[in-house]
């Protein structure tokens, strides 16, 4: 299968008078130092399918409803957030034992939703505290249907939701070890995405840290199962808006994954008009609104996508696992490389 690629597109338009557009493009690939190879190797390593395979189990089962945003199922799901970072000695966003950003019912007005919270998980940075990288997941899902069944929501997004997790861990591991991030990291679960991003939105509208500080956003909405494109190579995801505010972005995704991980980054979903349009349909489109440079990570749609049937039993634990050590070791060189990533409006290389 042919894998599409934005990166033609660009290559073709951006010529440029003093200096070719490749050229400029080779001095962006020259400038990125990978950093702290053995470390992110040895961290990734502390994920694991059975950690996964346990939470998801759990987040993605009776119990919790389907996690309809502003019910008991949902509110189930916030406190098993809340008390996993309690549990693992990861602070909350706020300083104190508030793990939660409450949004008013107000907010979802001419609705009958009720009021729900975004779940703030912090890692702050060693160095450069200021500078936040946030990793997201949307928490809820669609709950109970008319006629009973429940929306589990496994990979939408079980899988998002227990990559963060996972990561969370790894980082504070690392921490303690006296390798923690130079940067600070925000593991942002946010609720009311199946409703119109509306936990997002709130976000970039109340933000806990200045967006202006807010150096990326790796979101994270199905990762744990293939599509039928895929059904005979399974080692890839889809890469969506990682070109689009910042080719450093771009292709330090590229440099980590080509290092450690070889996944095949399939950007068909990427280019400019493609009909889908996920670039506009997950969390991480309001924060590329408001000029932060993000990448969206998915797995595609499949036969049980936003149906009961999207349980934990068929996701491929193996995949989602490797996936995100390749999150977690992007996010691993955004937050500890020298230099702070830039966009490309603020890139010298670029002018
Ligand atoms: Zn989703």
């Amino acid at each position: 299968m042919k894998i599409f690629s934005s990166l033609s597109l660009f290559v073709l338009i951006g010529t440029c008078a003093t200096q070719k557009y490749t050229t400029k493009i080779k001095n962006i690939k020259d400038s990125i130092q990978l950093v702290d190879s053995t470390l992110i190797i040895k961290y990734a390593n502390t994920i694991t399918t059975d950690e996964f395979s346990k939470h998801l189990y759990t987040y993605a089962s009776d119990d919790f409803e389907g996690r309809k945003t502003g019910e008991p199922g949902q509110k189930k799901a916030v406190e098993f957030l809340k008390t996993y970072y309690i549990n693992e000695n990861i602070e909350s966003a706020y300083g104190d034992d508030n793990y939660f950003q409450t949004i008013p019912a107000d907010f979802f007005s001419n609705t009958n939703i009720k009021s729900s919270e975004n779940v703030l998980a912090f890692i702050e940075g060693s160095e450069k505290p200021d500078e936040i990288i946030i990793v997201s997941a949307h928490l809820d899902h669609l709950g109970i249907s008319d006629d009973g069944h429940i929306n589990y929501g496994a990979d939408d997004d079980g899988s998002g939701t227990v990559a963060l997790m996972e990561m969370a861990q790894a980082f504070t591991m690392a921490k303690k070890d006296g390798y923690g991030p130079k940067r600070s990291i925000l593991f942002l679960h946010l609720t009311a995405e199946e409703i119109g991003k509306r936990g997002s939105e709130y976000y970039v509208q109340n933000p806990v840290f200045p967006l202006e500080n807010t150096i990326a956003n790796l979101n994270i909405d199905m990762i744990g199962r293939v599509d039928d494109i895929h059904k005979n190579n399974k080692n890839y995801i889809y890469l969506i808006g990682s070109d689009r505010l910042s080719k450093e972005l771009h292709y330090i995704s590229e440099k980590v994954n080509n290092a450690y991980f070889n996944i095949d980054l399939d950007y068909r979903y990427n280019v400019e008009g493609e009909k889908n349009r996920y670039y506009s349909r997950s969390d991480h489109y309001n924060f590329a609104k408001n000029g932060i440079p993000v990448i969206f990570y998915f797995n595609g749609e499949h036969n049980d996508y936003h149906l009961p049937t999207d349980t934990p039993d068929k996701i491929e634990y193996e995949l989602l696992k490797k996936r995100t050590k390749l999150i977690f070791a992007t996010t691993w060189q955004l937050a500890n490389q020298e230099h702070t990533l830039v966009t490309d409006e603020n890139n010298e290389l670029l002018k």
